[in-house]
């Protein structure tokens, strides 16, 4: 479904969604629950594109939820690899995340998964600005493309509603509120969270920053 002019929600991916930015550098950003990865394929193959198209896969973090096709993305497609420094050992699987993370990773395995590059500070992949936003893991980022802020978990969507991602999940709270808190000032209108559709920020964030 296209959200914006070259930009694709995959319904595919529903649970935890992908996106796709289209541009002269085309890219995924997260990769969704593990099996999914031939229905997003043929998704993508139904706006018109070639999987050899796909010139990077952006993760936001490591949850097995948005790592979970990444191995086989990266096979089909030939994209780069994208994940911040803090998070690759878990990607890796070189590291294990304790608490309910790790719980959740031994109900939900997902295959290690090679990753080409670290995010530069301040840096760009393809036509997305990556924006360290450290506190559900302490790698995690967003990434912005002019007014439209994909916000990973950094926060959800429920009923046209910005709520924080959950807080049993939240590595560090305090680097939550303090990256909540430096996005919202940034100029983004419309927020696309993995879990949830996307909605337009108006004043939530600012409510939701308030009260994290
Ligand atoms: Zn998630």
């Amino acid at each position: 479904m296209e959200i914006a002019q070259g930009v694709y929600l995959l319904q595919a991916s529903k649970g935890s969604y992908v996106y796709l930015v289209l541009g002269e550098e085309p890219t995924l950003i997260d990769t969704g629950f593990r099996g999914r990865a031939d229905r997003i394929l043929a998704e993508i193959a139904g706006y018109g594109m070639h999987p050899r198209d796909i010139a990077h896969i952006a993760l936001t973090h490591h949850d097995v939820d948005h790592v979970g096709n990444a191995r086989a993305l990266s096979a089909a497609t030939g994209a780069k690899i994208w994940a911040s420094q803090e998070d690759l050992p878990f990607i890796r699987g070189e590291a294990r995340p304790s608490g309910l993370r790790g719980v959740i990773q031994t109900i939900v395995p997902v295959e290690p998964v090679s990753v080409d590059e670290t995010y530069p500070q301040g840096g760009r992949v393809g036509g997305l600005e990556v924006l360290p936003t450290p506190g559900h893991t302490m790698g995690h980022v967003s990434l912005r493309l002019g007014d439209i802020l994909f916000a990973g978990d950094l926060v959800t969507s429920r009923g046209g509603r910005l709520v924080p991602a959950p807080g049993m999940l939240t590595a560090d709270r305090v680097a939550l509120r303090r990256s909540l808190r430096e996005v919202g000032r940034l100029p983004f209108q419309l927020v696309c969270p993995a879990h949830g559709e996307p909605v337009m920020r108006a004043s939530l964030w600012e409510a939701l920053t308030g009260s994290a």
